[in-house]
């Protein structure tokens, strides 16, 4: 097994600090999750590892799916991994939907691909217009799991917030749990340390 924490530092995708997470509760850890993404390489290291778990599970995937655009280079490098087709649906008007020519087919064995599952929100979008399209969606995955949701392998609980289905397996590379706070709480504040947002800066 490859040292996945290891490849998100050695990525800058994991930093250390004290941070402002979009939940607005304060961290001292925050995966930058683009980042790992950035080197083509390691990103098909990755995409790899996580093929292999999907492989040796032996469900069979058609067609690996993406919610755009942060679950996009995850599903494509996963599809050429599992030599699969690769499509990604997208929000238009506020829904998600399949659209560029993109068709899934009846019964199509569909798995739905993230770079991050929070709540797996967005993974739940996806797989809810790729059901209604007729498909079947067989499987989720993504390279990192926050660890609301529990992935294959994993024995950590489950929390309430997840929206992944208990009835379809979840796999992922590693669970990246992070102590969270309240800005009231928070300890790094009370030592008198300013919470930053990352991916701010530039934007
Ligand atoms: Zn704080």
């Amino acid at each position: 097994m490859i040292d996945i924490e290891g490849i998100y530092k050695e990525a800058k995708a994991l930093l250390e600090g004290h941070f402002v997470l979009s939940s607005g509760n304060h961290s001292n850890r925050y995966l930058q999750s683009a980042k790992v993404l950035e080197d083509p390489k390691r990103a098909s290291i990755l995409a790899q590892e996580l093929a292999k778990m999907i492989k040796e599970s032996g469900i069979k995937i058609d067609t690996v799916c993406a919610p755009a655009l942060g679950g996009i280079l995850a599903g494509y490098e996963l599809a050429r991994a599992l030599e699969v087709r690769s499509i990604f649906v997208e929000r238009k008007d506020g829904s998600m939907e399949l659209r560029r020519g993109f068709e899934v087919k009846k019964g199509e064995k569909v798995l739905i691909c993230e770079d991050i599952i929070t709540t797996g929100g967005s993974a739940m979008e996806a797989s809810k217009i790729i059901k209604e399209l007729g498909a079947e969606v067989v499987a989720f995955a993504s390279l990192a799991n926050r660890g609301f949701c529990k992935r294959e392998g994993s024995n950590i609980t489950p929390k309430p917030e997840c929206k992944l289905p208990k009835s379809v397996p979840f796999f992922a590379l590693d669970d990246f749990l992070f102590e969270m706070f309240t800005p009231e709480e928070c300890p790094m504040c009370k030592t008198g340390s300013k919470a930053i947002k990352p991916g701010s800066r530039n934007s």
